[in-house]
């Protein structure tokens, strides 16, 4: 049964409940995996994806598939950098299952975000990141309210006293980084979160 306090006051109780949160479950929703975690070790830097891919799922790890390859070359940060910099977090945090078309994984639906942007809210509000990497256009349109990613991506935005920096989904698979002026705007925001890093401190 899902538990969820009327507030934490650490990420540690937090992630006690958020491991074994079956809202979405119980709400009548298909879910293929249990919720994904980051095990917090001081991260200063909150990156928001879409949701795990099965490989993900299987591992309760996030980022383990082949677009997190490609982020982290994005980034230029091994696996172990990477986990260092990113306390990582998503749209929702259980394996959706692939989508009614059989192409790609199912996008959660509206209400299955509503019900997981509650552990976003508490881990914002416990963590308070000094940069937020939003990852992909429903991650960025869940964070900033922003829809199309030519628009953002490149920019820099404030959240709460964080600086945002979106990214395009790595995965490639709405073709957006196709166009080599895309490719162009993701090096660059690429860049920017690159250079944020040394300075988020410890
Ligand atoms: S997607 Fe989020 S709210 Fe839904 S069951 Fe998984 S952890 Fe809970």
């Amino acid at each position: 049964m899902t538990r969820r306090r009327s507030s934490y006051r650490s990420l540690a109780s937090l992630q006690r409940d958020l491991d074994v949160c079956r809202a979405c479950v119980e709400a009548g929703y298909p879910l293929e995996s249990w919720p994904v975690r980051n095990v917090h070790t001081g991260q200063h830097a909150y990156m928001y994806g879409q949701a795990p891919g099965i490989v993900e799922g299987e591992e309760r790890r996030p980022w383990r598939g082949r677009a997190g390859r490609t982020l982290r070359g994005w980034l230029e940060l091994d696996e172990n950098e990477f986990y260092a910099a990113f306390y990582c977090a998503s749209v929702t945090r259980c394996y959706p299952g692939r989508a009614a078309s059989g192409r790609g994984d199912r996008t959660p639906t509206p209400r299955e975000q509503e019900l997981c942007a509650f552990w976003r809210e508490w881990e914002l509000a416990i963590l308070r990141p000094r940069l937020i990497v939003p990852v992909g256009g429903l991650a960025i349109k869940r964070l900033l309210g922003l829809t199309g990613l030519a628009s953002c991506i490149g920019n820099r935005y404030e959240l709460d006293g964080a600086t945002v920096i979106p990214l395009p989904h790595p995965s490639g698979a709405s073709g957006w980084l196709n166009l080599p002026a895309n490719r162009a705007l993701t090096a660059r925001a690429a860049a920017s979160v690159r250079d944020e890093l040394p300075h988020l401190g410890s």
